[in-house]
């Protein structure tokens, strides 16, 4: 008999169908993650205009110190705060080099819910190298036609800024970032301002990867908020809490000819946050090809 004042308990009974959440965002993410939280959730998603740039910024200006979940969760509690919800959104996208393919750039998004009636943070990611990205470095002479489709203006924006070392001696501390530039005409004239004061006369062109600029960026935060929407709706079969899903990964399939465990995944653990419940799903196949054995194939 489960206990009546027992906080798991009281945790399984909390739902989200009719609630109101607040999204923190200033750059357009309401029609990216709000349909998904209502259709499959029931819960209706308001945006709060919020200057997130305070957390970090893509263009640099403010780096962000936090982890990508910190850092998503902290502006979900600012638009919290503000509007004083219970109830909290708020995503965040990360670009590196992928681990295999350096030349290709993977997009990781993070969507979160903050649920305080519930005192759990919800999340979810959606990865892409689907990604429209370029960093050039460029003179005043440069083809800036080829760059504007490699960059595909107009549908992207790119930011420029003066190459480093920069300002030049007499041109003021603060670095000029030209930002959602999508017409070839500002191009041309951020590029010869940034080659301007640039030390090295260049100028720096990178895709603008705020979201309403880009978006290659936008169909994987809608897919994050998709997976979140389908995770907060799975409910554990054991204590019913909301939330149910991969929480871990366990690697080690045997090599078929030698036997030795090669480490790749070999099960994924479903598990629930609430009352503990973990149950291995296995993934894959049973025995690892020799190619990939550091003993058949070292
Ligand atoms: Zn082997
Ligand atoms: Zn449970």
């Amino acid at each position: 008999m489960p206990l009546v004042d027992d906080p798991r308990t009281i945790r399984s009974a909390v739902g989200h169908s009719g609630r109101t959440a607040v999204l923190a965002t200033k750059h357009g993410k309401l029609e990216l993650i709000g349909p998904s939280m209502s259709r499959v959730l029931g819960i209706e998603v308001v945006a709060v205009d919020i200057d997130t740039d305070q957390l970090g910024t893509f263009s640099g200006e403010i780096p962000r110190t936090l982890s990508e979940l910190d850092c998503a969760i902290a502006k979900a509690r600012l638009a919290m705060e503000e509007r004083g919800s219970d109830l909290g959104m708020a995503s965040e996208g990360t670009f590196s080099p992928h681990p295999d393919v350096p030349w290709l750039t993977t997009d990781r998004e993070l969507v979160v819910l903050v649920d305080d009636r519930l005192d759990h943070v919800f999340w979810e990611c959606a990865v892409s190298t689907e990604i429209t990205a370029i960093t050039e470095t460029l003179g005043p002479d440069a083809d800036l036609t080829s760059l504007a489709v490699r960059a595909d203006l107009p549908r992207h924006a790119v930011m420029v800024r003066p190459a480093l070392p920069s300002p030049r001696p007499g041109h003021g501390a603060a670095q000029v970032v030209y930002k959602g530039i999508r017409q070839s005409s500002d191009l041309a004239s951020a590029v010869q301002a940034s080659c301007a004061t640039s030390g090295t006369h260049q100028a720096v062109v990178t895709t603008d990867f705020r979201a309403h600029c880009c978006p290659s960026r936008q169909v994987v935060i809608a897919a994050a908020a998709e997976r979140l929407a389908h995770r907060v709706g799975s409910c554990c079969r054991a204590c019913g809490a909301a939330g149910w899903g991969t929480v871990d990964i366990v690697r080690g399939v045997p090599c078929r000819w030698c036997g030795r465990h090669v480490p790749i995944v070999r099960a994924e653990i479903d598990g629930c946050w609430n009352c503990g419940i973990r149950i291995e799903r296995s993934v894959g196949e049973a025995a690892a090809d020799p190619g990939i054995c550091a003993t058949c194939n070292p």
